[in-house]
């Protein structure tokens, strides 16, 4: 059922907690400040005070965010998101440190590239494809444990030296459970005791059946360490995404997934957001999560201002109150009033399962003692 704490039904009111006591006491209930009331109790409260109460639920939430039916001519293509796995020190923070490079000498304007969690690279036949930057099977599951999918293809990195290793495994059944298409990257193929037919026959008996063994899984050989096949690598990732027909419509309320947020001392809260769909731009009223704001100012991969993203488009959002999580979804709303409301009452329900976990421990404990 839903509550809420006294103290916070005060603050919300703008009256005294206090106040809030004695009238609840009135009404022949003895709670303290920090106890929770049920909704029906709190709005007898609320009318006591001369105010109205407007109860928000997840079906309000719902359906201020906008839920359009995309039409199929607003569809339009969108770049892949990509994001690598693989056994640790086979190489993925070596890969995504060169793909970037390759991206800066090949004159991209700006040039300077900033760390913001995510970042676009232009391939030599002119695709677009969006890097996340926190390789790992960590972020992945908990990104999409948290409702958020933000990776179209998982580039698999095995280590030519070596082998199918538990990661490998371990990465393998997250693309599988994620029903995100593989491309194989056998790397550092410039080592001499590099064996990339090992790595295919390794990656058979997992039933990842690649090109070259017959199947259909792409795989490049490539060398971090010099760059050899990393422009294959970004030609056969395009290929993928080519196949996967991915698009988005631009043109409706922006909504996207955060994958990075911290408090900046000169900036204040900044979230990267990856844009899933709809054009995020200055101005735009948001909530994130159970924080809200204003988009103040957007910055790309390139430490560029910019006035909009589009969909596959990583940005730095200033403007929040606060700092959401990785993995809290943005979603553009109408009104300041609506994203304060949203914000609010996730920001209780978030408090209320706090609450509710704390009692069930303290009671735990109790008993323990017993
Ligand atoms: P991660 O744990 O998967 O992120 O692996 P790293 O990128 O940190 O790489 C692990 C080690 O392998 C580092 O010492 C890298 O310099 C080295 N390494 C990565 N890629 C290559 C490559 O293509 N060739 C060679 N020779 N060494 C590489
Ligand atoms: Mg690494």
């Amino acid at each position: 059922p839903e509550t809420i704490v006294v103290q916070e039904l005060a603050n919300r009111m703008a009256e005294r907690a206090a106040d809030v006591v004695k009238s609840l006491m009135k009404m022949g209930l003895m709670v303290s400040m920090n106890e929770p009331i049920d909704a029906d109790t709190a709005e007898l409260v609320i009318e006591e005070f001369g105010h109205k109460a407007v109860r928000v639920s997840d079906s309000d939430v719902e359906q201020v965010i906008d839920k359009v039916q995309d039409a199929d001519e607003d569809l339009v293509p969108r770049p892949p998101i990509v994001t690598i796995m693989g056994h640790v020190d086979h190489g993925k923070t070596s890969l995504l440190d060169a793909i970037r490079k390759t991206s800066v000498v090949s004159g991209e304007a700006g040039g300077i590239t900033q760390h913001i969690g995510a970042y676009q690279v232009t391939t030599d036949s002119g695709a677009v494809l969006t890097f996340l930057d926190t390789p790992g099977h960590a972020a992945f599951t908990s990104m999409r444990a948290r409702g958020a999918q933000v990776t179209d293809i998982v580039v698999l990195v095995v280590a030519a030296d070596d082998a199918v290793m538990p990661q490998t495994v371990e990465a393998i059944a997250h693309a599988r459970a994620a029903k995100v298409p593989m491309i194989v990257a056998i790397n550092k193929c410039d080592k001499p005791s590099a064996n990339p037919q090992k790595v295919r026959t390794g990656l058979l008996q997992h039933e990842v059946v690649v090109e070259q063994m017959g199947g259909e899984v792409l795989d490049v050989e490539v060398s971090a360490l010099t760059g050899k096949g990393l422009d294959l690598l970004l030609e056969s990732i395009a290929l993928q995404a080519e196949i996967l027909d991915l698009r988005a419509n631009p043109k409706r309320a922006a909504a996207g997934a955060v994958i990075e947020a911290k408090l900046d001392v000169g900036r204040g809260p900044v979230a990267t957001v990856l844009i899933e769909h709809g054009t995020l731009r200055k101005g735009d009223i948001f909530v994130v999560g159970a924080q809200w704001g204003k988009v103040r100012a957007l910055i790309n991969d390139k430490g560029q201002r910019v006035d909009e993203a589009g969909p596959s488009v990583p940005v730095e959002v200033l403007g929040l109150n606060g700092t959401p999580e990785a993995g809290d979804v943005l979603n553009v709303v109408e009104t300041e009033a609506q994203a304060r409301e949203i914000a609010d009452y996730r920001d209780q329900v978030i408090r209320d399962k706090r609450a509710a976990a704390g009692a069930a421990t303290t009671m735990e404990q109790l008993m323990a003692k017993a």
